[in-house]
Order: structure tokens, then sequence, then C-alpha cells
């Protein structure tokens, strides 16, 4: 992907578009795929980085959500694990099944909870894991050694998938420029185009040279999260808003907490969440919370009272808790969900997905999750040729294998993330020998990728490196500031940046990251 041939084409062809697309999240990538693999040609405009809102800041899981089979929203359980399957057969090099453990300290949570598992591995019909079991307290202490012994009465053992967010984002960005598609990050939507009070375009401003232009397409679709309303509103400034943003914060911890590689889920907190202890990228991720909060922001921060939460709740599990100063990283991201009445709780609202269109014919796709992008696209796409006109063409996406997809994905390569093209990031560090050495002692990552992500992944910034491409900024938020200096350099050498950029975006990561490190109240 390269940005600078990207503006080329929208400055020589500003008017051609069928499908432009706003937001580079899961959803707006999702129907970007959907709609490039139909044929028609179209754009996606991203106003900061791709996933750099709620799309890299998930619980990294591709699942159907025991909860909501709690909640009895059983459609929407059968269509994720639908979704699971299908996700794991088209981008297996991102995608893999992850053994959970539900421990049970009460007589009827074994029962209770075997019988709802039972239930979910049916729902997955063919497109099944592996299936759920019942362990006795020895098998269950064998499984996971840490977990508290006390009061432990056994375990049942089930299977979901797991995934890195930001590097399905990425892939998917690829995916679509492999089918003809033009992605440019940095390009905010300004205003919205009508003619005649119809939906006709965008005005769209590029952060980095500052110059703003008019783009037109056949079809406008807001896929914009958490910032659904912002857009609706330069449609029409009288519509009601429908987004409530709900925060969840995750700590990042040591694997030495849970070495084993099984994620342990507790179905019900004292406040009726769900807890996740997920093993990834030899770390633990621990999640999550819900919080309301009132206005969408693009960093959102973590609150202490959600950090002290997270590890009251996980203390009731591991023999020896964490503290605060095992904190590596806190990542909080806000969940783009569709307001309900009034008077429910945030963490009842539907995760279903929802299409509006409004009268001058704007598009708008929001609410769904991560594991359901695929159908949010294919839904979105079907109403965009009905609005816009488009000739009608069966979606694909079922079966369209993912940028990068390879057979016998070896886990264990620190760059499987790549799939196919890992192969040609060796190739970099055969030409150059200096790339092969790690950015930092602390992290899983090479000079190597860094080049690789400038010159094939749009990567624009020392954050779009340290955040999204490579993870940095949530594995370990004070090594990734450590080595954001040399990452500035690689990154300026290949785009040709003078020193002052390089100080400039040291100053700005330092901003960031501060905000990834726990400064808690804890004695250490
Ligand atoms: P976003 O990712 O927020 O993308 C919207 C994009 O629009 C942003 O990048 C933004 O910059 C861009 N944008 C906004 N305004 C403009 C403009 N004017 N011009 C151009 N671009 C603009 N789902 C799962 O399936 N599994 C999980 O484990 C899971 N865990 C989660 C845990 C948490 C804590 C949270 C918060 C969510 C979780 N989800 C999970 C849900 C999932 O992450 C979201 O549903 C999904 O990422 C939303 O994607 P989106 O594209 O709709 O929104």
């Amino acid at each position: 992907m390269n940005r600078e041939k990207n503006i080329q084409k929208i400055k020589e062809y500003p008017d051609e578009w069928d499908v432009i697309i706003i937001g580079g999240g899961a959803t707006g990538l999702g129907a970007a795929v959907d709609s490039a693999s139909r044929g028609f040609k179209t754009l996606l405009v991203e106003m900061s980085d791709f996933a750099k809102a709620t799309s890299s800041r998930s619980t990294k899981l591709i699942h159907g959500g025991l909860r909501y089979l709690q909640q009895g929203n059983i459609s929407l359980v059968i269509e994720a694990l639908k979704e699971r399957g299908l996700l794991c057969q088209n981008a297996p090099h991102l995608v893999h099944h992850m053994s959970f453990l539900v421990p049970s300290y009460k007589w009827w949570e074994g029962p209770f909870y075997g019988i709802g598992i039972k239930i979910y591995d049916m729902l997955a019909g063919k497109l099944g894991l592996e299936p759920s079991k019942s362990l006795t307290k020895k098998e269950t202490l064998k499984a996971i050694p840490t977990l508290e012994e006390k009061g432990l009465r056994g375990g049942i053992v089930y299977y979901d998938g797991q995934f890195d967010d930001s590097r399905l984002a990425i892939t998917l960005a690829r995916t679509f420029e492999e089918l003809g598609g033009t992605a440019i990050n940095y390009m905010k939507v300004t205003g919205i185009h009508k003619v005649k009070g119809l939906c006709t375009g965008v005005k769209v401003k590029d952060l980095e040279s500052g110059e703003n232009h008019l783009l037109k397409g056949k079809v406008i679709i807001n896929a914009t999260g958490i910032f659904t309303d912002t857009i609706r509103k330069l449609d029409d400034d009288k519509c009601q808003n429908i987004i409530a943003p709900s925060q969840g914060i995750h700590l990042v911890l040591p694997k030495k907490f849970q070495p084993k590689n099984t994620a342990i889920l507790v179905p019900q907190t004292e406040d009726g969440r769900v807890l996740f202890i997920v093993p990834w990228h030899d770390r633990l991720l621990l999640g999550t919370t819900d919080t309301e909060v009132k206005k969408p922001v693009l960093e959102p921060e973590a609150r202490k009272s959600e950090v002290k939460f997270l590890l009251e709740h996980a203390a009731h599990y591991f023999a020896i808790p964490p503290k605060e100063s095992d904190i590596l990283s806190v990542f909080a991201g806000l969940r783009p969900l569709i307001k309900s009445r009034e008077e429910e709780g945030s963490s009842s609202i539907s995760r279903d997905h929802s299409i509006l269109v409004s009268n001058s014919g704007l598009i708008t796709i929001a609410g769904g999750k991560w594991t359901t992008y695929r159908k949010m696209g294919e839904d979105v796409i079907n109403k965009a040729i009905v609005v816009g006109g488009l000739p009608e063409r069966s979606c694909i996406t079922r079966s369209l294998k993912l940028h990068g997809w390879m057979e016998d994905v070896d886990l264990k390569d620190p760059l499987s993330l790549y799939g196919s093209e890992a192969r040609l990031i060796r190739g970099l560090e055969s030409e150059r020998k200096d790339l092969k050495e790690p950015i930092h002692a602390d992290l899983p990552y090479k000079k190597s990728e860094v080049v690789w992500a400038v010159r094939k992944e749009m990567a624009r910034t020392v954050e779009d490196v340290l955040a999204r491409r490579t993870r940095s900024l949530l594995l370990d938020a004070r090594a990734s500031l450590s080595c954001a200096k040399l990452v500035a350099e690689l990154i300026a050498k290949e785009l040709g940046r003078p020193p002052s950029w390089i100080e400039n975006q040291c100053s700005e990561y330092k901003e960031l990251a501060q905000k990834y490190i726990y400064h808690g109240t804890e004695k250490i």
C-alpha cells in the first residue's frame, strides 16, 4: 500500500467511485473488502491510522460470546460462531484456536456452565472447534497450576478463536488493495456533499498535507464506530444520536501469572461482567470493564477504578495475585454500542449490528463486533447495491482467503502473522543484516518489521509502527518508549523525513506512551 500513489489516484479520479467508505476500522475494512471483491470501484478514507480507534483495543477473541448465550441472544451467537469458523479457514495466519478454562468454585457452577458450553459447541455446527470437556480438580490444576486452589471443585475446557486485531485490520486493508480498492489513512471526512438533497460525495482533508478534496461516489457508507453520530450530523444536523459508547479496559501482565497456553474465563463477576485472562503474544491480557462514557474520543484512558476492579477480581483466581507494579501496559477502548432503552446498563445493550439509510441516502452501519465484521460487510454492501443502483453481484467473501493466507502456519514462528509474506521480510533481512536486530530486548520485533510496515503497510508514524503494525505499546509500554527514537530514525530514512520530524515524533510518542504506563497508587 502506497499512500502517495493513492493520493495521486484521488486527484486524478475524484468523481468516479462506486462506493466511498468512511472509517478504517473492522467495519469499514470489512465493507471495503466485500465491495471491492464484487468488482465495485471502492475508496476507503480513515481520519487517523487503520484500526486506531476501537479495532485495535479489543480482547482479541473471535468468538460466539458465551455471555450473549446467557442473555438468550441465540441468533447473534450462531452468526458469530459461523463467522469464527469462516475466519479460521480464510485467515489461519491470524486466527487460531485457543482453549478456555472455566473454573468452578461453587457446586452448581460445573453442571450449569457445562450445559451452557455444550449448547455453545452444538450451535457452531459443522464449523465447530474441538469439543468441550469437564475436568476434575486435579486436571484443572494441571491445566492451570497458578489457579487459586482453595475452594476449587473442577473446571470446564472449551475452545474459541484468538487473533491480533490491528494485524487483521492491516491484512484486510492489503486484501482490499489486492482486489483493486484504494485505502488512505490520515484522510478525514469534514463534510457530506449533496446535490438536490441527495448525498453524492464527501469533503475530505489530508491531515498530512492540509489539502482538501471533494470526492464523489454513487454510495457513501458511514462506518465510523463511536464517531457514527458525528458523520450522521454532517448529513443531518437534527438527527438523534444512536451510539452509546461504553469503555472497556485491559491490563497486560507478564506471562508468569499463567504460564500455560490456556485462557481463563470467569462467566460472572459481581456486576455481571465476563472476565477474561488470555495469553497473547507471550503476555496475559486481563479484561474487561464496562463503563459508560459521554463522548467518543480517539485515545480513551483507563480509570483507576477500572484497574482496581480488574486486579481485585483477578486476585480471586490467581494463587499469587498480580499487583499494580506488574502491569506492563493498560489500554482502553470504546464499544460502539447501539443505544437501547435508557434504563438498561451498557453490558446488556445489544452487540448486533444495524444499518440505517438517511433521507439523503447516506448509509450508516454500526454496532456488531470484530468477529462479525465479514457479515456486516456483506449486509451493508447488499444495502449499497439497492441504495446506489449498483449492478446486482453476489457476495464472495465467505470463502475469500485473506492476504498472506497460507497452509500449515507455524504459530511458533515470530513472523507467522504475516503468513506467506514472512519470507519476504526474511528476504529484507538477508539483503541488510542490520534489519535482523531486535528493536528492543523485551519486545518480539525486529527492525525489518519497521521497514516492512512503512514500505508495504502504509505506516506513517512511530505510533503506527509501535501500536498497530507491531503491538509493542500494548506488550510493554515502557520498552516501546525506549525504542521510539530508533523506530523514528528507521521510518525517517524510508520516508525521507528531516531530523526535526524525528524529534517531534519522539515527543508525541512519549506523551502517548505515558497513558499506557500505569502510574498507580500502590507503594512498590
Ligand atoms: P472503529 O474501530 O472505531 O473504527 C471507526 C473508524 O472510523 C476509526 O478508525 C476512526 O478514526 C474513523 N473515523 C471516524 N471519523 C472519521 C472521519 N470523519 N473521517 C474518516 N474516518 C473517520 N469484538 C470481538 O469480536 N471480539 C472481542 O474480543 C472484542 N473485544 C472487545 C473489547 C473491548 C474493550 C471493546 C471496546 C470492543 C471489543 N470488541 C470485540 C468489539 C470490536 O472491537 C468492535 O465492534 C469493532 O472494533 C468496531 O469496529 P468499527 O470499525 O465499527 O469501529
